[in-house]
């Protein structure tokens, strides 16, 4: 099984990305990374579209429809096919991502370093503040990587996220999350692709100027979707390139399993 980091950057907007990311678009440029832009599901919220993400269904057919729908269980997803291949992963995520695996409410103090171990999550670094900052976020899947040497690392960052709901989506202090995200993958990830592990980096949502996030508009819903191999070309397509969000976790099911 190919090594895989999937980096899901909470409410980026695509051309934020494209903007403000010089690391990953001078992988593109050198062609070692592709970039795509995806529109995302409805409504364009975290909780809905986390799980579409890793189970590859709409909200309106998984039944997570809002940010306060709590307490139902995924029980097909992205982390049960490495699993089911007998694949390890590691995740250092929001406390929402939690209860979507775990199907019970997040408790700081019981919960904080869980391992999911029904859904082959080995080890779990999670996080209940949306003030969390990236950095530190980093540093938590950094030792996971190191320690547990997961098959798929799943790393949230939700800096851009607060960013928008204070600032708003177009506000400088909105860009600056991104460039300093940026900064710190620019430390992070050549180590990463060093180590065999292909990465992807993508967004559950946008976020419109006036600070939220949830309906139809294109700063709401377009996301980068970028894929780095960790060996050679980036510039072909991969055989099964997602259009949407729903093909994404067959996209990375895919790549896990392919020849190199
Ligand atoms: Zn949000």
């Amino acid at each position: 099984m190919n090594r895989l980091a999937v980096i899901l950057v909470d409410g980026l907007r695509a051309d934020t990305a494209r903007r403000c990311m010089g690391y990953l678009l001078a992988l593109e440029e050198a062609g070692r990374a592709r970039w795509a832009t995806l529109t995302c599901e409805l409504p364009s919220l975290s909780r809905p579209l986390y799980a579409t993400v890793i189970g590859g269904r709409r909200p309106v057919d998984h039944g997570i429809l809002s940010n306060d729908h709590v307490g139902v269980h995924l029980d097909d997803t992205l982390f049960d096919d490495v699993a089911a291949r007998g694949g390890r992963s590691a995740v250092a995520a929001y406390d929402w991502f939690w209860e979507l695996l775990a199907g019970e409410r997040f408790a700081p103090a019981r919960h904080r370093t869980a391992a999911c171990a029904s859904r082959g999550v080995v080890a779990g670094s999670w996080y209940f503040e949306d003030e969390y900052p990236d950095s530190h976020l980093l540093a938590d899947a950094e030792d996971l990587r190191t320690r547990h040497a997961p098959d798929l690392l799943f790393v949230h960052p939700m800096g851009l996220d607060n960013a928008g709901h204070v600032h708003g989506g177009g506000s400088s202090a909105y860009d600056l999350a991104a460039r300093k995200l940026d900064m710190n993958l620019a430390l992070l990830l050549p180590h990463w692709l060093a180590d065999g592990y292909d990465i992807v980096v993508t967004s559950d949502h946008g976020m419109s100027a006036d600070r939220m996030h949830g309906g139809g508009a294109i700063e709401e819903r377009a996301v980068p979707f970028v894929w780095l191999p960790s060996r050679g070309d980036a510039t072909q397509a991969p055989t099964h390139w997602p259009a949407n969000q729903l093909e994404i976790r067959r996209f990375l099911v895919e790549r896990m399993a392919a020849p190199r």
